[in-house]
């Protein structure tokens, strides 16, 4: 007898027109063995791990099984590929169904490396043990830093080995997701060159992530275009304030939800440096750090183009609105990013100080100039140790600490009050590189998720600062060389 998991699902995206989508079933892997389970997740989703953990909940993790209600669809999109634009489509993943949990939410299940597609192209359609369990913990860091993301809910070894560089463990990720909608899905649409295809799926969209924007006085449409703009913005800035580097920004991986998505060559920056790039499939630099507000802004254009129809019956009227709303992108950005700025430095108010941006840039130079940590030198002046910051007592220094604790003096709110907006908004840690790696490697080479737990541990409130946290701040020695990240 087999208890039951909770599952409560309705594929709500099976009802837009076929064109979005391919019916199939996932293809069985030989061995399913539970590697991880996120049980605070399933919880919050209405699963029961326990039943989640039996052979048939690791079967439906695996997408052997089906869990009741399920209605597997492979979506269809398009995207710009660093630029060039390509049919593309679920190639690895199948979209299970929504999730609809206890607290009235609908989410998306998807189970990725779940076996061939009609959008896999040349692929597999299976996904590496490595990569998945990479996407395990740093779409989970990214949740404990209170950034906008998809999540993780479980990752299944499948027994199976999958031919990349070398043979590798096979694995199928469970994704939990606001919904799977892309930029790339609209690019779709569009290219369908069919004004009611295109509205069915902004209507859907609306409803389920932005239903106050049909009262914008612009119209629906004007409103989900200026709604996704501006959690775009919002996103972009968290992202910039953490150090997080997507590495991959395609429209495909760009979510109409605001959720970060698609963590395949990401990685947090160490030495504050625009210029950072991980991914070895970035020569030019194109998703570099400092690029993703200027990408970001490029790829909701591409969203705007394929709105236009619907935007305006006018071809001129809708134009203009669209580039009214895609100019507001990189205010509400620069509005998002300085007000973070200005908490990651204790500092409260906002039109009225003017020299707050001049205060961070000076700080953020200086970082840059001497090659120092972004995060741990945020950290030292939450600790009140600028000792510690990675910047050395030069007269520049100093001179910029005297004008940050003057402007600190100039505000009502307590020292007290400013330390506490400071700890709330830098974390002590991040999923740093090298250990993220050593976490990896012990799960992959040595069956060991110790090392994974712990750091996981570490990394779910990064804003607590305790103890057990200090063993996971140290940035990578110097021996470790420049980090790559692979998709
Ligand atoms: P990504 O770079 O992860 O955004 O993926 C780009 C496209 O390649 C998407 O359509 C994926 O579904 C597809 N893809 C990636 N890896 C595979 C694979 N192993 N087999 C089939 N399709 C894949
Ligand atoms: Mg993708
Ligand atoms: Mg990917």
């Amino acid at each position: 007898i087999t208890p039951p998991m909770g599952w409560n699902l309705d594929n709500s995206y099976a009802r837009l027109p076929h064109h979005f989508y391919s019916k199939l079933a996932p293809v069985p892997v030989a061995e399913p063995r539970l590697a991880v389970l996120n049980e605070g997740l399933a919880g919050a989703l209405g699963l029961d791990a326990e039943a989640l953990r039996s052979a048939a909940g690791v079967e439906t993790l695996a997408g052997n099984r089906l869990p009741e209600g399920a209605d597997p669809l492979a979506q269809a999109y398009t995207g710009h590929q660093f630029g060039h634009f390509t049919m593309l489509g679920d190639g690895r993943a199948l979209l299970l169904g929504e999730q609809r949990t206890p607290d009235g939410r609908r989410v998306d299940i998807q189970l990725k490396g779940s076996g061939r597609t009609p959008y896999s192209r040349s692929g597999d359609g299976r996904a590496a043990l490595g990569p998945m369990l990479r996407e395990y913990i740093i779409s989970e860091a990214m949740h404990g830093l209170g950034i906008p993301t998809t999540r993780s809910l479980a990752v299944v070894s499948t027994g199976e080995q999958i031919v990349r560089e070398s043979l590798l463990p096979g694995a199928v990720l469970v994704r939990v997701a606001a919904s799977h909608l892309r930029v790339g899905t609209f690019q779709y649409a569009a290219a369908l060159d069919d004004k009611e295809q295109l509205r069915a799926l902004a209507d859907y969209a609306l409803q389920r992530h932005a239903p106050e924007a049909a009262q914008d006085e612009d119209g629906r449409y004007v409103g989900l275009l200026r709604a996704v703009i501006a959690r775009q913005a919002e996103l972009i800035a968290r992202w910039q304030l953490a150090g997080f580097i997507h590495g991959v920004m395609n429209t495909d991986n760009m979510a109409v939800s605001g959720e970060t998505i698609d963590y395949g060559p990401c990685a947090f920056m160490d030495a504050y440096d625009p210029e950072t790039v991980f991914s070895s499939i970035d020569r030019q630099g194109r998703y570099a750090y400092g690029n993703q507000p200027r990408i970001a802004a490029w790829n909701l254009a591409r969203f705007a183009e394929s709105l236009l129809p619907l935007l305006a019956e006018d071809e001129a009227r809708a134009l203009e609105l669209g580039e009214e709303a895609i100019g507001a992108f990189a205010g509400l950005y620069h509005g998002y990013w300085l007000d973070g700025m200005r908490a990651k430095l204790g500092l409260f108010g906002r039109d009225d100080h003017e020299e707050d941006e001049t205060l961070v840039q000076e700080l953020l130079a200086m970082l840059q100039e001497q090659g120092a940590d972004y995060t741990n030198a945020f950290r030292a002046l939450t600790l009140e140790r600028p000792e510690d910051s990675g910047l050395t007592a030069a007269d520049a220094w100093t001179a910029w600490q005297t004008r940050w604790q003057a402007r600190l003096d100039s505000q009502s709110e307590s020292r007290e009050q400013s330390l506490q907006l400071m700890r709330r908004s830098n974390p002590a840690v991040i999923p740093r590189n090298h250990r993220v790696e050593e976490a990896l490697a012990a799960a992959e080479q040595d069956g060991d998720y110790g090392v994974m737990h712990a750091l996981l541990a570490a990394l779910a409130d990064p804003y607590a600062y305790t103890a057990e946290q200090v063993a996971y701040c140290a940035a990578a020695p110097a021996s470790a060389g420049p980090y790559r990240t692979y998709c």
